[in-house]
């Protein structure tokens, strides 16, 4: 299929895209292209797309100055050279249960503290992956991820959007047997089989998207709607979730914030339904565009999910 990596360059005016393409930090540009971020700051910034976040504030203040046109020397975008646009976070957090439906169709009571997870970094994907199966039972969540621009311990909720860079369109792609596998569950591991945390295709700053605390999201299976909803209904918002998390772990910059997803999940469907090699799952995030992944079979010692379960 074709992806909306086209940008509305309406909306480019006060904001700002930008991603990894070939393990280079680029900038979208005002003609459909990308300039690369170390070539066009004489090697301030960049190339590692990582690097970006620990100098936030200094980059933006140059990306603001600079001169982006086609003229500064940028070049075409090919979409299937997009990567990872974040692709070496120190932690990566995730927050289950955040949206009042899915906690009721998962039949859970809605959390009184957030129910924080980690996806290990080794499963993060660009927008555009294939994406094998390590079992039958792996399940769907479209999110808004946040990328963190700046160290913080003990952020105040008034002060937490300060501390995030931009957002991101992700999957938190679970496992389901194996996230609930035990007598006192873990996420993690389920939710962190290579493949399992796709983002992309851009990370945009705030002023990309209309309203930073109601951020419309949604994802499609094979072309059939599955989930929809916007980041206004999740049960802890943006600031509560940041005030949380950094009042037990310091938050560093370009580390990302899954921050849960709307009702629809497969696992919850009567009856079940999960991803089968073929599927194509599509995911968008207003402002941001979307990431796509395609399934297909895992290897046959993957699949056999009990022989991993010792003594189960
Ligand atoms: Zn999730």
């Amino acid at each position: 299929m074709q992806l909306a990596y086209r940008i509305d360059f309406c909306t480019l005016a006060a904001g700002m895209l930008f991603g990894n393409l070939q393990g280079r930090l680029v900038v979208a540009a005002a003609d459909g292209a990308v300039v690369d971020v170390e070539r066009a700051s004489d090697g301030r910034f960049g190339p590692d797309p990582q690097s970006v976040y620990a100098a936030w504030d200094a980059f933006v203040a140059w990306a603001a100055s600079a001169d982006l046109s086609a003229e500064a020397g940028s070049q075409p975008l090919d979409p299937a050279h997009l990567d990872v646009p974040v692709p070496g976070p120190r932690q990566v957090f995730a927050v289950a249960l955040n949206y009042p439906e899915h906690a009721a169709e998962a039949e859970m009571a809605k959390p009184d503290s957030p129910l924080i997870f980690t996806k290990f970094p080794t499963c993060l994907v660009g927008a555009d992956a294939e994406v094998a199966l390590p079992g039958e039972m792996v399940d769907w969540e479209v999110e808004v991820v946040l990328v963190i621009g700046k160290e913080g311990h003990g952020v105040a909720p008034e002060d937490a959007w300060d501390h995030v860079a931009g957002v991101t369109v992700g999957q938190d792609l679970s496992a389901r047997d194996v996230q609930r596998r035990g007598p006192a569950p873990q996420f993690s591991l389920g939710k962190s089989f290579p493949g399992f945390g796709p983002i992309g295709p851009w990370v945009a700053t705030l002023d990309e998207v209309a309203d930073r605390d109601a951020i419309p999201l949604s994802c499609e299976l094979n072309g059939e709607r599955v989930q929809g909803g916007t980041t206004a209904e999740m049960i802890f918002s943006v600031p509560e979730l940041i005030a949380y998390v950094s009042g037990i772990c310091t938050l560093l910059p370009g580390d990302l914030l899954f921050t849960g997803t709307p009702a629809g999940v497969g696992a919850r469907r009567t009856p079940p339904r999960f991803l089968r090699p073929g599927d194509e799952l599509v995911s968008r995030v207003e402002g941001v565009g979307e990431i796509v992944q395609r399934f297909v079979a895992g290897p046959e010692e993957q699949i056999d999910a009990k022989a991993m379960a010792k003594g189960a």
